[in-house]
Parts: structure tokens; C-alpha cells; sequence
């Protein structure tokens, strides 16, 4: 009767694992249009995105809802690393740029790269803003303020359920 214990012990232990591991996979395994390295643009109806994502991550996304100040997970994250897209995949922001903000959502002072992130005029709510969207699958992330920190002066405001954070290994 040992042995059937033994088994199923190394049957758990090793499906623990396999779990953690594919934890990246299995949060985007309903997505198809989700990839760290394919930057080609995408072009996804609304329709189409409301089937794949979660629905919180949907009324931000892709209806500009903004999560409440000090409730997203990554404002008060320091870690190393690099934050992308939570829809597409996109990379967007390096830890480098993000900066302690008191707004209570994450900011940064840069994107990753020139085309990480595309800008729109937005005067909804009665005010004159840019809203910030990703530069690969136009999902709304968040606004940019003229109030940040130098090198830049630039606030890239964010909804942290917009982003993907994933730490660096260290080396
Ligand atoms: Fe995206």
C-alpha cells in the first residue's frame, strides 16, 4: 500500500509544478492574438476581445474605464522588470522608467520604445487629455500629464490591469 502513496505524492508534487509554471501560459492560453516577440499591428473587434478577455480587463481595455486610485496592482511595484500589454503582449514599459508617484497608479516617464504606445486626443469626462494606447492592439492603457519627473517631465499614468509584469532573472 506504500507504493500507491508514494505515487500519488510524486503525481501532486509534479503537477504543483507543471501548474506554476504554465501559470503566463494559462492567463493568456483563451487569447491566440497574445505574443511577447509577433509586433505586427492587430486588428480585433471589440466583439472578438469581449469573447477573450476578463471582463474587468475588457471595460478598461477596450471601454476606457479607469480602475480606482491605490487599488491596481503594480502602483506601488518597484521590482525589475518589464511590464507589457495584458491583451496583446506588447512590451510597453521598463521598470527603469517607473517612478513613485502619489497618484496611486503606476507611472512611468517612458515607454519602452517610440512605438510601444500611440496617443489620442481625448475630452470625454469634461476634460482636455491624451489618452495613451498600445501601440499594437489600440487597447486603451491609460493618460500622459506634463507633471513627471525628468528626464522626460512626462506622467505615463497607467491602469495596472492593463499591463503584464514580468520581474527580470536575475543573473
Ligand atoms: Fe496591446
Amino acid at each position: 500500500m506504500k507504493i500507491p502513496l508514494l505515487f500519488s505524492a510524486l503525481l501532486f508534487l509534479t503537477l504543483s509544478c507543471t501548474k506554476a509554471q504554465n501559470k503566463e501560459a494559462s492567463t493568456h492560453s483563451k487569447n491566440p492574438y497574445y505574443s511577447r516577440t509577433d509586433t505586427s499591428k492587430l486588428k480585433v473587434s471589440n466583439a472578438e476581445w469581449k469573447k477573450i478577455l476578463a471582463p474587468d480587463l475588457y471595460a478598461v481595455a477596450r471601454e476606457a474605464a479607469t480602475e480606482r486610485a491605490f487599488t491596481g496592482k503594480y502602483y506601488k511595484t518597484d521590482t525589475k522588470g518589464t511590464y507589457y500589454c495584458a491583451v496583446c503582449g506588447n512590451k510597453l514599459f521598463r521598470s527603469d522608467a517607473k517612478f513613485a508617484s502619489s497618484c496611486g497608479w503606476p507611472s512611468f516617464f517612458e515607454p519602452a520604445r517610440d512605438n510601444s504606445v500611440v496617443y489620442r486626443a481625448d475630452d470625454s469626462h469634461g476634460m482636455q487629455r491624451t489618452e495613451v494606447l498600445c501601440g499594437r492592439c489600440g487597447s486603451h492603457l491609460g493618460h500622459i500629464f506634463n507633471d513627471g519627473p525628468p528626464p522626460t517631465y512626462k506622467r505615463f499614468c497607467m491602469n495596472s490591469i492593463s499591463l503584464d509584469f514580468e520581474p527580470d532573472t536575475a543573473k
